[in-house]
């Protein structure tokens, strides 16, 4: 789910972390590979690998009615060079994009998921905010907090071929310390990112983390990204268009969805089957088991 930079690098920005359902990994787009995430190997999710998601999920909702709102508590965890580049203001300016988003300001539905800023902590080391990708594992194992429901929101510095990459609902059990969505700093609100500066990488990487697919995936074949109201797209879009329609199937592509790979001023919306995975994935895979609190 590693979310798009530059035209040019649009092989890379197709890299997308699947595996099939359950299990930890990696997937990247070939010429990438030195920025993959930790992970058994390079895969795309394929029309086979979305149906066993979504057929696992309906396996785990048997039974269980998903919440209305959601409030996920948030960590931001700031990587530093010996010079802090990202100062609180940024993290919750990155916060408050956040809770537009998902409450539909800017478009879209309002998913009923908002997020709460718990703690910042800040941690100077140089390697782990050059490369994030390769030293993920020694920098999750230190600053990961909470459990499956606690959103740990890592701001370092990718690579001109990636803004950001997170982990699926559904690989927490097998990697609960890889869990979580890291960002680059400069594509925060402000930043010096051109064309994806309003923090809608955030946006995108959680939706991931939340249990979303591109709008892309899987072209025009079914079952595509798995949600009913996201038109199937043939592939990720590309800068800026105000609409395409590159399917047989009814519908235009969704070129405005934060599930795809527009620039930042033409992301707007979430749909209502976004919303509503978003809060069944939550139920099936993160928020605490009913038992939970019991003693
Ligand atoms: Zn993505």
């Amino acid at each position: 789910m590693a979310r798009r930079a530059t035209a040019a690098s649009l092989a890379c920005l197709l890299a997308v972390w699947f595996a099939p359902p359950l299990r930890a990994g990696a997937a990247h787009a070939a010429g990438c590979s030195r920025h993959a995430p930790e992970g058994p190997g390079p895969r795309s999710p394929q029309p086979g690998d979305v149906a066993k998601v979504q057929s696992e999920l309906a396996r785990r909702l048997a039974g269980v009615t998903p919440p209305t709102q959601i409030t996920v508590p948030t960590v931001v965890h700031v990587i530093t060079r010996p010079d802090r580049q990202v100062s609180d203001q940024a993290v919750e300016a990155q916060i408050n994009v956040l809770n537009s988003a998902y409450a539909g300001r800017f478009g879209g539905v309002d998913t009923g998921v908002q997020f709460r800023l718990d703690a910042i902590t800040v941690r100077e080391n140089a390697a782990w905010f050059g490369d994030p990708v390769g030293h993920e594992r020694a920098m999750k194992s230190v600053l990961h907090q909470g459990g499956p429901g606690t959103l740990n929101l890592y701001i370092a510095q990718l690579s001109e071929h990636m803004l950001g990459f997170a982990s699926y609902p559904y690989w927490y059990t097998d990697a609960p310390v890889l869990d979580g969505v890291v960002i680059d700093w400069r594509g925060l609100p402000g930043g010096a990112m051109t064309n994806y500066n309003r923090g809608f990488t955030g946006v995108h990487e959680i939706g991931h983390w939340l249990g979303l697919f591109h709008t892309f995936e899987n072209g025009c074949k079914e079952p595509g990204d798995g949600i009913d109201d996201t038109p199937a797209q043939a592939k990720p879009t590309k800068g800026c268009p105000e609409r395409a329609d590159s399917c047989a199937k009814a519908g235009l592509d969704p070129v405005h969805n934060f599930m795809d790979y527009a620039h930042d001023r033409c992301m707007s919306e979430f749909t209502q089957g976004q919303a509503k995975r978003m809060h069944e994935m939550w139920a099936a895979y993160r928020q605490a088991a009913p038992g939970a609190m019991r003693r």
